[in-house]
């Protein structure tokens, strides 16, 4: 059989061509890094919690009206999406000081904020993805301003059906990533969630114990990463039954 051909492979996954045009394979890998890759360990059994996780976040959205790359899930590493022209930025959205923002602005972590704060960043691993501003966007022409006002309303629909989901489970959404990119339809573009959510990209706490159920665990070397992602996923109801149940699927790699 003819090997499939590989698009591009990033850190924590690999795109290859998909079976029709305009679509690709998108596959999570274990491979976990920090730091712009300075740290980088193999998390067993962590590509396929992303998988299901975050198709289970994209179906979401789309049900609510919000597009998204999502296609279907293919097997427990893979799932089929649509190709589109990624906008060459992350967008955060925050709700709590954490991470990055609290280093810079020396906000406690922790801190709630008054309103969700957006923020974007320029993917670029050899500027170790600067922050960047409105003003950068559009005077560089990474995106339009049209762009930009989509990419805030999608961003603001997103934290708002993430944050209700997981608060629905005891859990906070404290900040996440998303990456977005453009379809073209006709003479007119879209632009549609692309990427993964996952708690690769969020930041989770639970609601009573404030524990970190996300990469901040890898990060700052907290404990058992895959644990950590298995809870969630359990109280999302996502993976209803134990590695080594009985009865239903097993957990494989
Ligand atoms: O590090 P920082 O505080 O800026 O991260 C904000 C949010 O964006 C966190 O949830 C983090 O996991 C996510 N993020 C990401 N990929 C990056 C940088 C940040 O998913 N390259």
């Amino acid at each position: 059989m003819a090997r499939r051909r590989m698009v591009y492979e990033g850190k924590a996954k690999i795109l290859y061509e998909g079976p029709e045009p305009g679509t690709l394979i998108q596959f999570f890998k274990d491979d976990t890094t920090a730091g712009n890759g300075e740290k980088h360990e193999l998390v067993d059994g962590k590509g396929v919690l992303n998988n299901r996780l975050s198709e289970h976040f994209m179906t979401g959205l789309a049900g609510i009206g919000v597009p998204t790359h999502f296609i279907k899930r293919l097997n427990m590493r893979e799932q089929l999406v649509r190709a589109v022209e990624m906008i060459p930025l992350e967008v955060v959205v925050r709700n709590v000081a954490a991470g990055s923002m609290s280093k810079r602005l020396g906000i406690e972590e922790g801190t709630a904020l008054p309103r969700p704060i957006i923020e974007f960043y320029l993917k670029n691993d050899e500027l170790g993805d600067p922050f960047v501003s409105e003003e950068h966007i559009i005077a560089f022409g990474w995106a339009s301003q049209q762009d930009l006002d989509d990419m805030v309303s999608l961003a603001l629909r997103v934290n708002d059906f993430m944050s209700g989901m997981m608060m629905g489970v005891g859990i906070k959404l404290v900040d996440f990533k998303i990456e977005i990119g453009r379809v073209f339809e006709g003479d007119f573009q879209r632009l549609i969630v692309a990427d993964e959510i996952s708690p690769d990209s969020c930041r989770l706490w639970d609601v009573e114990t404030g524990q970190k159920l996300d990469k901040d665990v890898f990060r700052r070397e907290l404990g058992d990463l895959s644990e950590a992602y298995t809870e969630v996923a359990k109280r999302l109801g996502v993976m209803p039954r134990q590695n080594g149940s009985t009865n239903g699927p097993k957990l494989v790699h």
